[in-house]
């Protein structure tokens, strides 16, 4: 079992003083992760949102993690509300306006902007996170339209030429016969698919046979995976099955699970995830489920301080399986549902959203 290509990811972005050589050490990563929080804060306050809410912090703030999480969280209804607000840099310098539908509500849609900074680190994220399962001259079959520049299938490809793959794209509306059609023409290595994209072709024999042909690995973005699918895709197709965290607000990217499965190795040199107790706000122990929470790190654009995904799951400590010393997200298991006594988690199959 190889080790998460992540960890290097994270000893070069974070310096490699403290790591050894191209594993991180959690302690360092943890001092790093509060230095960039400070950044990160100060940089908020370019937005007006931030600037008014933050306005108390003290110069040198936070200066430990129980500090920082003594702050509000961001919910998606404040972004969604006061939009504009949320801008840290001009409006000028946003490459990439992005509109998120949300399902079920009424009011303004949530609206996300990503400099041309924000979307090199993202390509970056794509690359690192296909590296799990892909290889340099290898290809790649990506479900997620991109006939668009910037749209998701299109940064996915770009991310994809990166790593030195090759991109090819399908029909996005997951037709069984012309899945197997583009599997049997460009015969990928792996393919990249929404799960709703994959149910028809599952229980499509001609599909199925194509995929056995030459497929290693399904990845799974952008909406939750149910351990049903992820056991079937694995058997009709014949395949890993690899499943990958994000959120339109993580700028898509967040985790991805390494060879030994079981949680998200995180995207930890620009998000800071933390785990919360939906009621108090507080952060849960290691282990214990709760809300998703992340804090952009590097992020220019739109910059997130405690944004709540609605997401559940829980942290698992490190070390992992495949090697690596530092923390992974669990499985996300579900939505937070807020009750009248409480919450709970449910409707896992309303996901996050397709980006
Ligand atoms: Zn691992």
């Amino acid at each position: 079992m190889r080790v998460t290509p992540f960890d290097a990811w994270i000893a070069a972005a974070t310096g490699r003083s403290g790591h050894s050589g191209q594993t991180p050490d959690p302690a360092r990563l943890a001092d790093w992760q509060l230095a960039a929080l400070g950044r990160s804060l100060d940089h908020a306050r370019s937005a007006p949102f931030y600037r008014d809410r933050l306005a108390h912090l003290p110069a040198g703030f936070p200066d430990s993690l129980p500090a920082f999480a003594a702050l509000p969280t961001t919910t998606p209804e404040e972004l969604a509300a006061s939009f504009p607000r949320f801008l840290a840099v001009s409006q000028d310098a946003i490459a990439r306006m992005v509109t998120v539908a949300t399902s079920g509500t009424t009011g303004p849609p949530k609206r996300m902007g990503l400099t041309d900074a924000d979307i090199e680190e993202t390509l970056d994220c794509f690359r690192v996170v296909m590296a799990v399962t892909l290889a340099p001259g290898e290809t790649v079959l990506i479900l997620f339209p991109a006939e668009k520049s910037d749209s998701v299938g299109d940064l996915i490809g770009r991310g994809m030429r990166l790593l030195g793959a090759k991109p090819v794209f399908g029909d996005p509306t997951g037709n069984p016969a012309r899945l197997a059609e583009a599997l049997l023409a460009h015969r990928p290595q792996s393919l990249i698919a929404a799960p709703s994209q994959l149910l028809a072709a599952l229980d499509d024999m001609p599909a199925m046979d194509a995929a056995r042909a030459s497929l290693r690995s399904v990845v799974y973005a952008s909406d939750y995976l149910s351990p049903a699918l992820r056991n079937k895709t694995a058997a009709r197709f014949g395949c890993r099955v690899f499943d990958y965290y994000s959120a339109t607000e993580m700028a898509y990217g967040g985790g991805m699970e390494c060879e030994a499965g079981g949680g998200y190795h995180l995207r930890e040199a620009q998000l800071y995830f933390e785990v919360l107790d939906p009621d108090s706000n507080a952060p849960v122990a290691d282990g214990e489920v709760g809300e998703v929470v992340f804090t952009t790190l590097t992020r220019r654009g739109v910059p997130l301080v405690r944004y709540r995904t609605g997401d559940a799951a829980r942290m698992l400590p490190g070390p992992c399986p495949c090697g690596s010393p530092l923390r992974r997200l669990g499985p996300i298991l579900g939505r937070i549902n807020r009750t009248g006594a409480g919450w709970t988690v449910g409707n896992p199959d309303k996901g996050r959203g397709t980006p």
